[in-house]
């Protein structure tokens, strides 16, 4: 395999999808010395037998698959950890170097093993052992702890970005979940009085104020939008559609970012679809909330919505960001009576249905960032580089972290509210790896969250960062 084939397959395929396919097609080829030598860059290893070592049936039956929500239910995975810190660095034969080995920001900035997803777990452990708390109390008795909590033991917690890129790799190998684990604690410190950090508390203020973080006006929430533009606005009684466009907080409130609604608002009546906006009656999805460990503040921006939502008799809700997206996929779907996109995946139907035609030539040469939110936590890789490829003119380029291996952008989890200067760190560590491992100074992403937070890196390095509805809206004008 030379190097220009392996380039063309990553360009064709996506990194994971080729990489994925090529080692299987070796693994029956019996080629694996040429494989092993060619991508690692290394002189070939020996042949060695391939053994099934995991009886992945026996380690579930033993362990069961845990779907907690307290550190209670926490208890088996903590304990089944083996800090084997599998969850900290991409999967070998999928690695192409070593300087973008690891997937976990907190650890690669932080380097000590409670910044990584298996820290989350022994932290947990602690409590339960006793190490940081009284020993564990009978069942249905709170855990009381021994400890006051040390600004050392507050950063741990809270510079985890919640990227999932610990729980993407563990869990297909070793079931468990450090990812959500690490939600638990910090529901558990709230519980307790001790979380979230002070800077937190400012943002769950807004939303109890404002029904938004950014602490903006209910009164401005549609400001994005020019006055001359026509829009249905539903929940009033009076207009009705097909779709639902939820605009999300991110792109109503940060000046810069109106371009995505104003984007999406452009494509969706160019392909004719019946949408409406909820204008100023749209309220936060509650993701913050949840991200922060505040549960009960984020079940009731989850009732409020699931009400407002299911009283539309909308079929389909679409939104432009990553982090709304999960949170109806995973957190309000089965209360929904309507099926929910993310405008990716909207499009990408639309243009498989021949309703999107994308004929104006973008010469453009980039790169695209996997949002945390759709990637990791939905599953949605596909859509968005099937977008990009179908635009006439423009050359996806792929970086060495993509897909289940993305590196997060560093804004997540609450981290940009409190760890600013960490926040741009990773962003920085992102933008560089789209410079040098593809050359490309234009980074595409789904999320404005991630947008606006690359986007300060990418001012420092010379990068532009866009969001994928401003380059499909491009290709339609
Ligand atoms: S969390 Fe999973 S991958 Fe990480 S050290 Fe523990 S068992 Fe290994
Ligand atoms: S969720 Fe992301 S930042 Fe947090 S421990 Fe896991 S990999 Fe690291």
């Amino acid at each position: 395999m030379s190097k220009n084939d392996f380039r063309k397959g990553r360009e064709e395929k996506g990194y994971y999808r080729y990489m994925h396919d090529r080692y299987i097609e070796l693994l029956n080829s019996g080629e694996r010395e040429e494989y092993s030598s060619e991508l690692a860059g290394l002189p070939a290893i020996p042949d060695f037998e391939f053994a099934d070592h995991h009886d992945f049936k026996s380690f579930l039956d033993y362990h069961g698959e845990v779907k907690g929500r307290t550190i209670y239910d926490y208890r088996k995975q903590a304990y089944s950890c083996l800090i084997c810190r599998v969850c900290n660095s991409i999967t070998c034969f999928r690695q192409t170097s070593a300087r973008y080995g690891l997937v976990c920001p907190s650890g690669d900035r932080f380097r000590y093993d409670n910044y990584f997803g298996h820290g989350k777990l022994q932290m947990i452990r602690g409590f339960l052992d006793g190490e940081l708390s009284h020993p564990y109390p009978p069942e249905g008795e709170p855990l009381r702890p021994l400890f006051e909590p040390t600004e050392r033991f507050l950063h741990v917690v809270y510079t985890c970005t919640l990227c999932g890129g610990c729980e993407s790799l563990c869990k297909i190998q070793k079931l468990l979940e450090p990812m959500h684990a690490a939600v638990a604690l910090r529901e558990y410190l709230v519980e307790q009085g001790i979380g979230p950090l002070p800077e937190h508390r400012v943002v769950l203020k807004n939303m109890e104020n404002y029904d938004n973080p950014w602490g903006g006006a209910r009164s401005a929430r549609t400001r994005w939008l020019p006055r001359n533009r026509k829009v249905k606005v539903l929940g009033n009684g009076r207009e009705r559609a097909e779709v639902l466009f939820y605009v999300g907080c991110t792109t109503a409130y940060v000046g810069f970012l109106k371009k995505v609604p104003l984007s999406i608002v452009d494509i969706l009546q160019k392909a004719d679809v019946d949408f409406g906006i909820l204008g100023n009656s749209e309220i936060c999805c509650g993701s913050t909330m949840l991200r922060l460990g505040d549960r009960r503040g984020f079940e009731r921006f989850k009732s409020r919505n699931i009400e407002m939502f299911n009283s539309l008799g909308v079929e389909t809700i679409v939104t432009g960001c990553a982090g709304c997206t999960s949170t109806f996929k995973e957190d309000y779907a089965d209360e929904l009576n309507c099926q929910i996109y993310h405008i990716t995946e909207f499009l990408e139907k639309l243009l498989q249905e021949g309703k999107l035609r994308m004929k104006k030539e973008v010469p453009l040469r980039l790169t695209y960032h996997d949002p945390c939110h759709l990637g990791r936590y939905c599953g949605i890789y596909e859509e968005p580089r099937t977008l990009l490829k179908a635009i006439p003119g423009v050359k996806l380029v792929e970086m060495e972290r993509i897909r289940e291996d993305a590196y997060c952008c560093g804004a997540g989890g609450g981290v940009r509210t409190a760890f600013p200067d960490f926040s741009l760190w990773v962003a920085r560590r992102r933008i560089t790896e789209a410079l040098e491992t593809t050359g490309c100074n234009i980074v595409v992403t789904a999320c404005p969250f991630c947008e606006q937070n690359l986007a300060d890196a990418g001012n420092l390095e010379g990068v532009k960062v866009m969001d994928i509805s401003e380059i499909v809206r491009l290709s339609i004008e």
